[in-house]
């Protein structure tokens, strides 16, 4: 390994696994994707729901009504459709295609996620991802803070020969870095590729990755991947991925947590005293 390192070559990642998705559904009913077995499958990510696509009719949307979080992040990226939130501290705030929001539940949150009013009445199709991201014991009682970033604000990236686009939500892709600061580091990039194209991807070798295939089709270090298909990666400093029809797909990184997890539906967090302390907070209305 070290004669690679010396001459300058990087450790390619190669897949540890592929894992299938299932459909189930969400918050108030709404449909979503997610890998199997998610809940335990990388650090440090929990979730990973792709929210449709769904298309609604007219006051058919249907979103997630008042719950509450506690000992981690949610972070929610819009392709298609229009949601608003509302949370307990009295933010509020419209998400459109395109639109990230991170929220970091921190020691509290209680927050609505729905369609957009204007969204529910016309109805349309609704797209997009949630994804959880834990946060080590010394943060899970932070004071929670929210990133809400409009499109506009978020770097977008294109290879030289324009085959190959990222939006980076999180860290760094293409020499473009993102705008929203982490607590943890991480990689949130979200990558279209056209046909014939060939992309290799940095990530740190600290870090765990996994690549999330939303559309087309790819090949990941050598392996043919399809859409719906969550990638685990091996360790190494970068991923090399070859397209022939066109793929799209997020790239997740983050750094190994390793404690252990306690989890009661939205509360997550170390031990089962803690759970049931988030539990008592939210029923005595101290937890936000
Ligand atoms: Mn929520």
């Amino acid at each position: 390994m070290l004669y690679f390192v010396e001459f300058g070559e990087r450790l390619h990642r190669s897949v540890k696994s592929i894992v299938p998705t299932h459909t189930v559904l969400e918050g108030g009913g709404f449909q979503v994707r997610r890998p199997v077995a998610m809940g335990s499958l990388m650090s440090p990510f929990l979730l990973l729901d792709e929210m449709g696509p769904v298309n609604y009719g007219p006051k058919q949307a249907i979103g997630a009504p008042s719950h509450p979080h506690r000992g981690f992040e949610t972070v929610t990226y819009m392709l298609q459709g229009s949601m608003q939130h509302a949370d307990s501290a009295g933010n509020s705030g419209d998400l459109n295609p395109g639109d990230v929001q991170w929220m970091t539940a921190g020691r509290g949150i209680i927050h609505s996620e729905l369609p957009h009013p204007d969204f529910f009445d016309a109805g349309g199709v609704m797209h997009g991802f949630q994804i959880w991201v834990n946060l080590p014991a010394k943060d899970k009682m932070m004071e929670p803070r929210y990133q809400d970033i409009p499109s506009d604000d978020i770097p977008t990236v294109e290879s030289n020969d324009g085959k190959i686009w990222a939006k980076v939500v999180a860290g760094e892709a293409l020499g473009a870095k993102a705008v929203i600061d982490t607590v943890i580091p991480i990689q949130f990039i979200h990558y279209r590729m056209r046909e014939d194209s060939n992309l290799t991807h940095k990530i740190s070798k600290n870090l765990n990755c996994m690549i999330y295939m939303f559309g087309g089709q790819a090949e990941v270090s050598g392996k043919s991947i399809e859409d719906g298909q969550l990638i685990l990666l091996t360790e190494g400093e970068e991923v090399q991925i070859k397209s022939t029809e066109g793929a799209e797909f997020l790239i997740l990184a983050g750094p190994e947590i390793n404690e252990p997890i306690a989890r009661y539906g939205p509360f997550v967090m170390n031990t089962r005293q803690e759970i049931h302390q988030a539990v008592i907070d939210y029923q005595n209305g101290t937890l936000a």
